[in-house]
């Protein structure tokens, strides 16, 4: 498939991120970007079709609801809406749009026959980006579309990296800590348990003296890289804390689930074999985890209380030799090595 043009160019990579599984490329899809078109009126729609079908994958709706529908099913990169509809006109649409956090981001561009100044601010006002009068002219249409996505997938990029650390590609500290939020409180609704896990390079500061700061930082990426492959639900989220320190959020996870995971995670990363002839536990890079389970029904506390009480087993397990997990139920008391 040729790349549509209005992709915006990728940041330069570093030669050596091809280790590191980055999120990249954020700002150009590997897929045609999706549009969907509402009109009451199939004769407008036709139109429409014919002049996007070739560049976008398009989504069609006659109604308010079903446009409603298709943006919280699909997330369309961009909506066209026609403002008089015999259900629920353009302007109803957009605020249910607005109103939802999943589809408050998506960009709409209203179309109608009914032009003139006033209703084109009202157009704008009401949230959407642009304003395109019927009948429309297919290039027109073309090149406002054109922009339009430039702007969501560079909002997007900007977004996406916002929530990424720069070093290894991985989610960074502010994605964790909203994450870790809405975990917490599907958590507490549901009765669901909730493990995190909190791990750092063992003597790295030794591995930084003696290999260098690069060596570090590339240690590092590639130890963000194991780890990432290690986990296997989509809904796992490993995030840098900061510095040599990385953690695990594992949803719907129990306390010897988690135990299993550390596990995983410590000889993953012993397997990856990188040498550190400076470390006093191993002649290879390793970590400590430490873990902490919310689990149970009525279970109280703050998301905090976790995190605290992970750091705490980590903790533990540098004092107890490194190169191991210490975990911990919330409420409970400690279990040490093995699950
Ligand atoms: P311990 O086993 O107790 O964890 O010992 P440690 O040496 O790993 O811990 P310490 O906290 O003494 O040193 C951490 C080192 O991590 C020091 C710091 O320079 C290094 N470090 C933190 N962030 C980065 C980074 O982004 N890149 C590199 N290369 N090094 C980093
Ligand atoms: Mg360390
Ligand atoms: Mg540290």
């Amino acid at each position: 498939m040729t790349q549509p043009d209005f992709v915006p160019t990728q940041p330069p990579v570093a030669s050596d991120a091809s280790e590191v599984d980055l999120p990249l490329p954020l700002t150009a899809p590997q897929r045609k970007p999706r549009l969907l078109v509402v009109d009451d009126q199939p004769i407008h729609l036709q139109v429409l079709h014919r002049a996007l079908a070739r560049d976008h994958q398009l989504f069609m709706a006659t109604t308010g609801a079903q446009a409603l529908k298709v943006c919280r099913n699909q997330a369309p990169d961009l909506v066209l809406l026609d403002v008089v509809m015999p259900d629920m006109d353009g302007f109803e649409v957009l605020q249910q749009l607005k109103a939802a956090p999943e589809t408050t981001d998506i960009p709409v561009i209203f179309v109608t026959a009914h032009g003139g100044d006033e209703i084109e601010t009202q157009c704008l006002q009401a949230g959407a980006v642009d304003f395109i009068p019927k009948p429309v002219n297919p290039s027109v249409v073309r090149a406002r579309v054109k922009t339009h996505l430039t702007l969501k997938f560079q909002s997007d990029f900007l977004r996406d990296m916002a929530f990424m650390d720069g070093l290894t590609g991985v989610s960074n500290r502010r994605q964790f800590d909203e994450r870790l939020n809405v975990e917490w409180g599907r958590a507490q609704r549901n009765g669901t348990p909730l493990s995190l896990v909190l791990l750092d390079v063992d003597f790295f500061k030794a591995y930084n003296d003696h290999y260098g700061h690069q060596a570090g930082d590339d240690c590092l990426r590639q130890l963000a890289s194991v780890l990432k492959a290690s986990l296997r639900r989509p809904t796992d989220l490993v995030a840098r804390y900061g510095g040599e320190e990385f953690v695990c959020l594992l949803p719907e996870t129990a306390f010897s689930d988690g135990m299993d995971m550390a596990h995983k995670l410590l000889s993953a990363v012993t397997r990856r074999a990188m040498p550190h002839h400076f470390s006093a536990v191993a002649p290879v890079v390793t970590i400590s985890l430490g873990l902490a389970t919310r689990e149970g029904i009525g279970q109280t506390g703050r998301a905090e209380d976790l995190l605290a009480l992970a750091d705490a087993q980590l903790y533990r397990a540098k004092h107890a030799g490194r190169a191991q997990v210490c975990g911990q139920r919330l409420g409970a008391g400690p279990s040490h090595g093995q699950p």
